[in-house]
């Protein structure tokens, strides 16, 4: 059998994206013990640094061993008893998710869904707040599946004052726009490593405010689920550090270096870097011919949901990748074939990046 042979690729679909160097870096640095003195301070500051990215001086910011969905199915099941009620704003895939996890955790769900390519209303949303008076609302700051951006703040602030606990999915936004955890009023937020922060997949950071922790230190019956128990875990990621499962040593490098390089530029500039590069992919695809699916007010920068104009966009797709070594994501779900979703993450949200990929566009079409 041949050793590994990895092509490049510019990744520009709805994640992974690309790593920096000094991301590859840190994972190849030697393993160390999960209880060494200087594994735990790296901890420290992995969990510091995720209160900076989340906006958070209280709570517990924590990485969940596993993708975003970990990190979504973590702060679901702790919040959720059987029988509690959740209020689920529903813009595309990861809405519908969103509900599928209520339900197996023995949640009635409630659903205020979206049109296609469009945030969830707020005063529809805070309407059903008050009507239904659910236990939890859970919401999607960047739909991936559709490029659309859910306005939180509002909806967030009416289910708080409705005494219900606030999740929000901030997988693809953290450190690509803003995500104000404390002054938004969210109670439970979870990111992944591999979209905005430019990290490999494979841990999803996550942040709890004081509400959901007394939540769920008051649960009546232990999490179904032992592995993603988070006052098991919250164990570890506290002050006693006690064994739960073996942290991803090398990925917790990765982490702490991404989340170095983040702060390093400064969140407001990294905001303004994927406004602007997203500005001009939008301006140069708009003269292939191109045509985005949201309306500029709910557009996110990270992510672009885009209708080709031609037929065969599986076919232009596959030269992409397969002459050029550039990666868009297809349409998922009901939009399969009908757009592409390019993603401008992290890294990647670069004018030179967008460059390349329009060159290469006006070659093959
Ligand atoms: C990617 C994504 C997820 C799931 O993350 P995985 O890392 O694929 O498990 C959840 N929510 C949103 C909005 C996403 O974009």
């Amino acid at each position: 059998m041949q050793d590994l042979q990895i092509p490049e690729r510019l990744l520009l679909g709805p994640g992974p994206s690309n790593v920096h160097e000094r991301v590859l870096h840190a994972l190849k640095q030697p393993v160390i013990g999960h209880l060494d003195p200087v594994f735990l301070s790296l901890l420290d500051d992995v969990q510091e640094m995720l209160k900076q990215l989340f906006r958070t001086h209280s709570g517990l910011t924590l990485p969940i061993s596993g993708t975003g969905s970990a990190g979504m199915e973590a702060c679901l099941v702790n919040l959720i008893e059987p029988g509690d009620t959740a209020l689920v704003a529903v813009q595309g895939v990861f809405g519908e998710r969103m509900v599928s996890i209520v339900e197996r955790a023995g949640g009635r769900s409630l659903r205020v869904e979206a049109e296609m390519g469009k945030a969830v209303p707020e005063d529809r949303f805070i309407e059903a707040i008050r009507a239904h008076q659910p236990d939890l609302v859970a919401l999607v700051h960047a739909e991936t599946s559709t490029g659309v951006a859910q306005p939180v703040r509002e909806i967030a602030h009416a289910a708080r004052e409705a005494g219900a606990l606030v999740v929000l999915d901030c997988v693809t936004s953290l450190s690509g726009m803003d995500v104000s955890f404390d002054s938004w009023a969210i109670d439970a937020a979870y990111s992944g490593t591999q979209k905005c922060l430019s990290c490999p997949p494979g841990l999803s950071p996550i942040a709890l405010g004081p509400r959901a922790l007394e939540r769920i230190e008051r649960r009546a019956k232990p999490v179904q689920s032992w592995y993603l128990d988070l006052s098991l875990i919250g164990r570890y990621f506290g002050e006693e550090r006690v064994y739960h499962h073996t942290a991803p040593v090398n990925m917790i490098y990765a982490l702490h270096t991404a989340l170095q390089i983040v702060l390093e530029e400064g969140l407001e500039a990294r905001f303004a870097r994927h406004r602007s590069v997203h500005q001009h992919l939008v301006e140069g695809l708009g003269k292939l011919g191109f045509q985005m699916l949201v309306q500029p007010a709910y557009r996110l920068p990270m992510l672009n949901a885009v209708i080709p104009p031609f037929e065969d966009e599986a076919r232009v797709r596959r030269s992409l990748l397969t002459r050029y070594g550039i990666e868009v994501g297809p349409g998922l779900g009901k939009l399969a074939g009908r757009i592409w979703r390019v993603g401008l993450m992290g890294e990647n949200a670069r004018m030179e990046v967008v460059d390349r990929f329009l060159d290469a566009l006006r070659e093959l079409v």
